[in-house]
């Protein structure tokens, strides 16, 4: 299998998106330990990628950026281009930093490529001169490695699984390539492009999360994770059983079929702690946990556990952050 590495970088409003870096970083570790080299891709409007920003993420471990005008924020577009420059160029592995884009281009890429693919990865490691994929199964009781037999391996990382760490690697070389993009590559069409209720901040970027579950009681009690959420700076997450209940949109979900996070601090408020909640957010840094039920599982796993009711715990919590920046 070749040894050079192909990494997805998603960019919005002139930045690179902190889990992409995420996966060039692990994309520039592996080649280098393969013996090979990582290179980024981005795709997009050329006027929203300059050779100063596209060039930055020679930082994080790529040695050249493949830069590709074609609509941006769609699947399909990337996927051709992606294909391109892999047929093009020989990489055998193309690695996503995770994320729904992400697991959408990979897919469409295997497909393509008639290549193996290994979504929800949370760990690569290189065996006789071949990338190893790990991921979580069995509702993270287990680990499952995969070895790939085609001549592209697909990994698509859970969401932050890598971390994004400068390096001293320097500017990337820009590389403009041109690609064909299907007819029915074009067929979708981005019409807008904005923030649900509650996605102000990207809840996979977030430092602070403040989450909501059931036990809020009614979706306008969302207001009270808001209003601290506003207060710590940090954004609002929230449980199946409050999205299926149509009280916050599926965007802030958390857990096996909703988003995977890793912030700082995860201030759960409401929340039972279900495992398959528990699956998207125990790699929080610190866990805190408001709730009524001195038995809720979610205390088997905080760091630090609140027994009381919300409604009175979340406002006294707000008025003390603002107090404490305040003074
Ligand atoms: C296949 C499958 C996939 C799933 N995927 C997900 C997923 O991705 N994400 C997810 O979250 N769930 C998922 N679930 C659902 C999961 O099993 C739980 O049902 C869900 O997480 C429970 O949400 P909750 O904690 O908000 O509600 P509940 O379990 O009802 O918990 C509410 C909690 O609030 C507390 N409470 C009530 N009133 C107050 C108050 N006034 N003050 C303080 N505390 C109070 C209660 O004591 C209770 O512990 C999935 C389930 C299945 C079967």
């Amino acid at each position: 299998m070749a040894k050079d590495i192909l990494v997805y970088v998603l960019h919005y409003d002139g930045a690179f998106n902190k889990n992409s870096l995420g996966a060039v970083s692990e994309g520039g570790r592996l080649a280098g330990e393969l013996g090979g080299e990582c290179h980024a891709i981005v795709v997009g409007d050329k006027s929203g990628l300059p050779d100063e920003l596209c060039a930055t993420v020679g930082k994080w471990g790529a040695s050249k950026v493949f830069r590709v005008e074609a609509p941006e924020g769609l699947a399909q577009p990337v996927v051709d281009a992606m294909a391109h420059v892999i047929s093009e160029n020989g990489h055998g592995y193309a690695l996503f930093g995770g994320g729904l884009l992400g697991f959408e281009i990979g897919a469409g890429l295997c497909a393509r490529l008639d290549a193996g693919v290994t979504m929800e990865v949370t760990s690569v490691a290189v065996e006789d001169g071949k990338l190893v994929a790990e991921r979580p199964i069995l509702q993270d009781s287990s680990i499952s490695r995969s070895r790939y037999k085609s001549d592209v391996g697909v990994i698509i990382g859970r969401l932050n699984a890598f971390e994004a760490a400068e390096g001293d690697g320097g500017s990337a070389e820009v590389v403009d390539v041109d690609v064909q993009i299907s007819d029915y590559s074009t067929h979708a069409k981005m019409v807008q492009r904005g923030e649900q209720r509650g996605a102000d901040v990207n809840i996979e970027d977030a430092d602070i999360l403040v989450a909501g579950g059931r036990g809020l009681g009614k979706a306008e009690s969302f207001k009270l994770c808001e209003d601290l959420a506003e207060a710590l700076g940090g954004a609002v997450a929230a449980t199946r059983a409050v999205v299926d209940a149509g009280w916050y949109p599926y965007a802030a979900q958390i857990g096996q079929t909703g988003k995977s996070v890793a912030p700082k601090l995860y201030l759960a408020a409401g929340i039972s702690g279900a495992i398959q909640h528990k699956v998207g957010m125990q790699g929080s840094e610190n866990i805190v946990a408001i709730n009524k039920d001195s038995n809720a599982p979610i205390f088997e796993f905080a760091d630090l556990g609140i027994i009381g009711d919300l409604n009175k715990v979340l406002p006294k919590l707000t008025e003390a952050v603002k107090a404490k920046k305040a003074s």
